[in-house]
């Protein structure tokens, strides 16, 4: 798939050449990934090459060494540019759901709109019901999180990060906390928010959920994406040796 042809007005994340390194230790090694509005980007690869990492940089989560990201337009790297803007346009979920465990379901919901976008609380209230409904979580409304399910406390951090009706969603091994039975509902949410054609980009462990949601699949190692394409291609037949050894590892 070629992304050099892309028009730049459909381009939702540009990342060019990114380095980052923790002191000596260099994580990212230069990475290229552009991703075009509306296209779910899954990235698969070893623990420790380098992906939570790529994801936390795109909303700056991470400081960046050197290289380019641009994200819904704000160039992340431009010490000028409003960090708190770009991440209200950019919806982060992580494996564990961090929900505030002091406050009701719709109370966690409503927490960034009210304080960041000054919604007014009745309003904001009506979306947290209504991104509820869409997770199938309203009766969870004025329950705390503890007595949620796993499955149940990462669908309210879903609706929590779409509460900010944000442009891109990103996923850090969203169902990796999860056991095994609650893992399909989640899954069931995100590809629910993909069809509604949001930018995602996922990384994830769920080979079959990759393939069966993701418009391009992204393998990387060692800091580098060693290789990326359509699912099909992708898993059904990986050029590079890396990947191959990889996918026989984990299909
Ligand atoms: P992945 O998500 O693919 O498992 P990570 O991006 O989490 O990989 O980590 C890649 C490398 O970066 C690892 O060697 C890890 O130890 C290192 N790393 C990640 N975050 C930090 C940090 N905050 N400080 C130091 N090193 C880090
Ligand atoms: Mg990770």
């Amino acid at each position: 798939m070629s992304t050099s042809t892309v028009q730049s007005d459909n381009v939702k994340i540009q990342v060019k050449d990114l380095h980052k390194s923790f002191g000596s230790n260099n994580v990212l090694k230069g990475i290229d990934m552009d991703v075009r509005e509306g296209e779910v980007v899954c990235v698969i690869g070893p623990s420790g090459s380098g992906k939570s990492t790529l994801l936390r940089c795109l909303n700056k989560l991470e400081d960046i060494t050197s290289g380019k990201v641009v994200v819904d337009g704000f160039d992340v790297t431009d010490p000028k540019v409003d960090i708190n803007e770009v991440r209200r346009h950019v919806g982060m979920v992580f494996q564990h759901f961090n929900l505030f465990p002091h406050m009701s379901v719709e109370e966690n919901i409503m927490l960034a709109p009210v304080e960041l976008k000054k919604m007014g609380k009745a309003e904001a209230r009506e979306r947290a019901l209504e991104l509820l409904e869409r997770v199938g979580l309203r009766e969870k409304a004025n329950a705390r999180p503890a007595s949620l399910s796993g499955g149940q406390k990462q669908r309210v951090a879903i609706a929590r990060a779409l509460a900010m009706a944000p442009g891109i969603m990103l996923f850090d091994e969203a169902t990796s906390a999860l056991d095994p039975e609650m893992v399909g509902e989640v899954l069931q949410v995100i590809k629910e928010l993909a069809d509604t054609g949001m930018t995602m980009v996922l990384v994830t462990h769920e080979m079959g959920f990759a393939r069966e949601v993701a418009d391009r699949v992204v393998f990387m190692a060692d800091g580098v994406v060693c290789e990326q394409g359509e699912p099909e291609q992708l898993f059904g037949n990986p050029q590079q040796a890396r990947t191959q050894d990889f996918l026989s590892k984990v299909l």
